[in-house]
């Protein structure tokens, strides 16, 4: 039988194999080609060994200039020693054999060598210990390390209990054992865009003769990887549209219209057009699939209202998603406020035809619940609103015709699927998100869906004027408050972001009542060492990881920020309040309705606050250690604040020594610019790629293996129409195996991602 990339190794390296399996869990053909070089040396090219680092894995090339065997001084035996010079400029390198024999045969003067090992030293000499090694111009010519012969010499992630050479031997065996190999790139893909083979290309990468040729090789590896993502959405979509949806045509004078002549504002062109897609796609008979992305305030709700009324003129009923109930509270707030009589149906003074929203969130009282869950189940309630407990319990719909989910980025494609599948019949789907998305991240991450942007601010918003505090001058942080207290007596409302929660009997702020939040804590000494991050309770993934347990400054936590400004003198006489997940779900809505209605000041919160939430009287935003924040996190929250008829103030609070080198520029950035766009692909940028692709949202798949969203947006762009071509040409890929041998690689890793959970 042919080797192919599923062949057990087994059966081609023999006994080898197991030391494969044992260092590095490789069973077959594809594990052992899919790992790839970290580098190549080039022999002709060498490395002076001065600069090797120390402590680290290396693999040099040099030459033999004496090799001596003596007897040890402190015990028995003897010991070969043997000084290789680097073929750069003279620097040597020491190798210490403590059982010479067999070494001293083959490491003489003249050899030229490949050696490998963790660099150490003795006195100032660089060494090498046992060195694993093979000769390259060894007369003999033994079979081992033949393959570092020409060409350049790749080197791979270290792998302890492999040596590099004994890999690199079994790796010749098995490229040798291969004559050809199913390839999924469509040969008219590989000649529209000049790409190798999948053999010729794995050669290229494993046994490169150039630069040129290895970079070939992986360039095709990675158009692959990407060709293989895009087919399996192409194929997702593809599969979706096949399942008929009804259509929710336009009704004249309908809910859309009444609501249209309702609002208070005009729809700016941005949103008109969203309005006409969406419309659209509700009419047409396969599931809308959209994702609508727009600026944190660009009017993203208005328009899912409209969409669901949309739906409901269709005769169906629609529900809307919020990540937390703090949103679900708000969206349910604001969208009664803004239907007015239409939501009234039913009601006396209600809208002749209009209809009801329900509220639907997993802490209603029993005899809530029940009304509300009778509301949705009989169809009375048009529109339902709640958070993912909507999907987790027994919610029955009359006819769910629209699924809209808030805030994508916290609410996974297996929620999705899983309230598609509650809906009986395909509902159409809108999926809204405030974070900009690159094109590359929505092209791969969302990329079954189509794409609706509103670029554009309804007119009349406010700038937002952003500063960057240091925490080590008190007196910019005493500015601070009372700057807060100012913005209090103009009439505006402040949130002050902490990245924890805390205890209610945290240690006090250093400063007490002088310099208040913000002045420098080091860990270790106020700080409770036993003291991690909090994990009770809160439903809101709102706490930064390792606040307060990594060694840095301490994090200012809720608790004990608010009860520094409560006695604060510039501060002391605000009205203060704090929110944050641990609290009930009833309280915190509470405390949002007293901040939204005016009676609360100062809003001291976790990132619970983050999202959607609007209050149109908050001006001032202060992050408090915001360099722990990500870019695209800090914009989300400066969002909050601006939204009314005042300009915003945002200002970013950091006392420096987290070790994050990178925190200043990512501030000064957020600082710099109030363009969402521009901010997520900085973003990106600073980002790994597992972030970017959280689990959940990428579909289960828990990572990229050569592609960068941030780097390779062309060849994204290329290998997407390819696939797209591809699949709408051969929807279930006859001529293409290996193609779906690939997409169910990809299904079955999904799968037992899944299952992990
Ligand atoms: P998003 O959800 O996109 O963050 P919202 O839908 O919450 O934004 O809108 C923010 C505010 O702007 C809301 O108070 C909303 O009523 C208002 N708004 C929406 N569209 C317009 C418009 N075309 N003109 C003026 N105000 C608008
Ligand atoms: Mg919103």
């Amino acid at each position: 039988m042919a080797v192919d990339l599923d062949s057990r190794l087994r059966s081609i390296v023999g006994a080898g194999a197991k030391r494969l399996e044992t260092a590095r869990g490789f069973t077959t053909v594809r594990d052992m080609l899919d790992f790839l070089p970290r580098t190549y040396l080039d022999p002709a090219r060498p490395a002076a060994f001065r600069d090797l680092p120390h402590g680290e894995d290396v693999v040099v090339v040099g030459t033999v200039r004496s090799a001596t065997t003596r007897a040890m001084r402190s015990r028995r035996g003897r010991i070969l020693v043997v000084d290789v010079e680097d073929e750069a400029g003279g620097g040597t390198l020491q190798l210490t054999f403590f059982k010479p024999f067999g070494h001293q045969d083959r490491l003489v003067p003249g050899a030229r060598v490949v050696c490998s090992g963790q660099i150490g030293t003795y006195g100032h000499q660089l060494q090498l210990t046992h060195p694993d090694y093979a000769v390259l111009n060894d007369p003999s010519g033994s079979a081992s390390g033949g393959w570092l012969l020409g060409g350049l010499v790749p080197v791979y992630p270290a792998t302890p209990k492999l040596s590099p050479i004994v890999h690199g031997d079994l790796l010749d065996l098995v490229l040798h054992a291969l004559v050809e190999l199913p390839d999924p790139l469509p040969q008219e893909v590989r000649e529209a865009h000049g790409l190798p083979g999948l053999l010729e290309a794995y050669r290229m990468v494993h046994r490169p003769q150039s630069e040129a040729e290895h970079r070939r090789g992986r360039w095709r590896l990675k158009f692959q990887e990407a060709f293989v993502i895009q087919a399996a959405l192409a194929r997702a979509r593809l599969a979706s549209d096949a399942v008929p949806a009804v259509p929710r045509e336009p009704v004249e004078d309908g809910l859309v219209d009444a609501l249209l002549g309702r609002l208070p504002f005009e729809l700016t062109a941005g949103q008109q057009t969203v309005l006409g897609e969406l419309r659209t796609d509700l009419a047409r008979p396969v599931p809308m699939h959209r994702l609508l992305q727009g600026e944190v305030g660009s009017g993203k709700t208005v328009l899912a209202l409209l969409a669901m009324l949309a739906a409901v003129d269709g005769g169906a009923q629609a529900a809307l998603l919020a990540p937390t109930e703090v949103l679900a509270a708000q969206h349910y707030r604001a969208i009664t406020a803004m239907l007015g009589p239409i939501a009234e149906g039913g009601m006396l003074g209600g809208m002749e035809g209009g209809t009801r929203v329900a509220l639907l969130t997993g802490s209603q009282s029993a005899p809530e619940r029940r009304t509300n869950l009778l509301a949705a189940a009989s169809g009375e309630a048009g529109v339902v609103v709640g958070t993912h407990a909507l999907i987790q319990e027994h919610v029955q719909f009359a006819e769910l015709g629209l699924v809209v989910v808030d805030e994508q980025h916290r609410f996974g494609v297996e929620q999705r699927d899983a309230l598609r599948a509650k809906a009986g019949i395909a509902p159409h789907v809108l999926v809204m998100t405030a974070t900009p998305i690159p094109r590359t991240v929505a092209m791969t991450v969302y990329g079954d869906m189509t794409t609706s942007t509103l670029r554009e601010l309804p007119r009349g918003r406010q700038p937002i004027t952003t500063h960057v505090v240091t925490g080590d001058r008190p007196a910019w942080l005493q500015r601070t408050w009372e700057r807060v207290a100012e913005e209090v007596r103009g009439g505006g409302q402040v949130y002050v972001v902490c990245p924890r929660i805390g205890e209610e009997d945290d240690p006090d702020l250093p400063g007490g009542d002088t310099t208040g939040p913000g002045g420098p804590v080091r860990g270790g000494a106020e700080a409770d060492p036993g003291h991690g991050p909090d994990d009770g309770g809160q439903d809101d993934g709102e706490e930064l990881a390792g606040a307060g347990t990594d060694g840095g400054p301490q994090l200012h936590g809720v608790h004990q920020v608010t009860r520094a400004l409560r006695s604060l003198p510039a501060t002391r006489d605000l009205r203060i309040e704090t929110l944050h997940g641990r609290m009930g779900a009833e309280e915190k809505d509470s405390v949002m309705r007293r901040f939204a209605s005016g009676d609360v000041d100062v809003l001291v919160a976790t990132t619970v606050i983050e999202v959607g939430v609007d209050v149109p009287d908050a001006t001032t935003m202060v992050v408090l250690d915001a360099d722990r924040f990500g870019i695209s996190q800090l914009h989300q929250l400066r969002g909050r604040v601006g939204r009314g008829g005042r300009p915003g103030l945002c200002l970013l609070v950091t006392q420096g020594g987290s070790g994050d080198e990178g925190a200043g520029q990512r501030l000064e950035q957020v600082a710099s610019t109030t363009d969402g766009f521009e901010l997520a692909r900085l973003d990106l940028e600073t980002r790994r790629e597992g972030d970017v692709l959280g689990a959940s949202q990428s579909g289960g798949r828990s990572g990229l293996r050569l592609l960068r969203l941030a780097r390779d947006e062309d060849l994204i762009v290329t290998a997407h129409e390819a696939a797209w071509g591809t699949v709408e040409s051969d929807p279930d890929l006859a001529a293409s195996p290996a193609l779906r041998r690939e997409l169910d690689l990809l299904d079955a890793e999904r799968a037992a991602f899944l299952e992990r959970g």
